[in-house]
């Protein structure tokens, strides 16, 4: 009987950070995951609880290749995330954003299956609104190191708004901000990760540029919660809709309020700024409130205790640079 109710959903990126979670959300709400991931970044160690469990399965695949599934639902998670690992391998990042949603799309299409996108708030570049509504085009460099990335993520929109018009495929676009939280990567560079890190082993903080520069992070659970709500939306609320915590942060601030909750010694270390790197970002959430009825709940410093219990925890297993 439990299987008549329960949605098939394809998971791309599954082993990732925010796919995990996912993965781990969908599976409590009673539906079967199929979580997709070729490791880029993503690794095992974050899906290992979940082998066990009867309506979880896993396969290797590289999505920027054909998949034949059978699924009711597909959440594209699949793309590195963090500037490092974007970079790492810019030619590649191009193909997953464009070569892996036309897979998906094309999947989605044979099957009259609905499908979500994770886009980003770098689709508004260095953006010259703030904060940024979903109506803003956007600022963006389409020859940076960022541009594989951003420029990318553009044109994965642009794919799934066609798809919708031209196929009527059921689409789900969500503008995810900067998100946090436990089985964030340990070295993706990102500025969560790096500063709790440096701060646990009493290393210097690496404020990039003048540290004046803000970003709004929101707490992992909130983020599933809003994609979750997302996808259960009626099919005239495609998107985009901004995902993300307005509470806004200066990086400076945030190394400061890092070396407080974890009592480190650390001392700040001001470096040059990354090429490109956005001066302002904070979500405009009022659509997101408006049909979705949602609103992040976590305040930074709750979020901020979790995840630097999951990284005190990590360095107690040994993990090192
Ligand atoms: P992540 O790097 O932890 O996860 C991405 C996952 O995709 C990894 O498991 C990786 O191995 C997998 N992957 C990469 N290329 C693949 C391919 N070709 N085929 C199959 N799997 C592939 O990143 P994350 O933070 O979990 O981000 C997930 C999604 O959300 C990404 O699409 C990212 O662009 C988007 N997003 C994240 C944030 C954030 O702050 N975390 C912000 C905006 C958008
Ligand atoms: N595709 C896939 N799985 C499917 C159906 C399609 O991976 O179940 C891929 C296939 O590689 C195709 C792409 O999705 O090239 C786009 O599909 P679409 O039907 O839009 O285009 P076409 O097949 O006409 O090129
Ligand atoms: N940042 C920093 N020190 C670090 C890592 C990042 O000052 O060790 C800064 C970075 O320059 C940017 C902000 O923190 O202004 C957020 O960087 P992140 O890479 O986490 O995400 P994104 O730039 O994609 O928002």
């Amino acid at each position: 009987m439990k299987e008549l109710l329960q949605k098939r959903i394809l998971v791309t990126g599954g082993a990732g950070f925010l796919g995990s979670h996912l993965c781990e959300h969908l599976l409590r709400k009673g539906e079967e995951v199929l979580c997709v991931d070729n490791f880029y970044t993503g690794t095992k160690r974050n899906i290992a609880h979940l082998l066990d469990e009867p309506y979880f399965e896993l396969l290797r695949h590289d999505i920027t290749f054909p998949l034949y599934v059978e699924v009711d639902e597909i959440y594209n998670l699949a793309c590195p995330a963090s500037p490092v690992h974007y970079q790492n391998d810019p030619v590649q990042t191009t193909k997953v954003n464009v070569h892996g949603s036309i897979n998906m799309l094309g999947l989605a299409k044979r099957l009259r299956a609905k499908i979500l996108q994770a886009s980003t708030s770098e689709v508004y570049g260095d953006p010259t609104i703030h904060p940024q509504p979903e109506t803003y085009w956007g600022n963006v460099n389409c020859i940076g190191p960022r541009s594989c990335y951003d420029e990318g993520k553009r044109c994965a929109e642009t794919l799934f708004f066609d798809y919708h018009r031209q196929y009527k495929i059921r689409i789900k676009v969500a503008r995810i901000f900067n998100t946090y939280g436990p089985r964030m990567h340990p070295n993706d560079g990102r500025v969560i990760s790096n500063f709790i890190l440096q701060a646990l082993r009493n290393e210097p903080i690496t404020v990039y540029g003048d540290g004046l520069q803000t970003r709004s992070f929101c707490y992992v659970d909130d983020m599933i919660e809003g994609l979750i709500r997302l996808m259960d939306s009626p099919d005239e609320i495609t998107g985009p809709i901004n995902l993300g915590n307005p509470e806004e942060i200066s990086i400076l601030e945030l190394a400061e309020k890092i070396i407080e909750l974890t009592g480190s010694r650390s001392k700040i270390l001001f470096k040059s700024p990354p090429v490109d790197d956005p001066k302002h970002r904070q979500p405009l959430i009022d659509l997101a409130k408006e049909k979705l009825g949602w609103i992040p709940k976590t305040p930074l410093t709750e979020g901020l205790k979790k995840t630097i219990q999951y990284f005190e925890e990590l360095l107690r297993r040994g993990y090192s640079h």
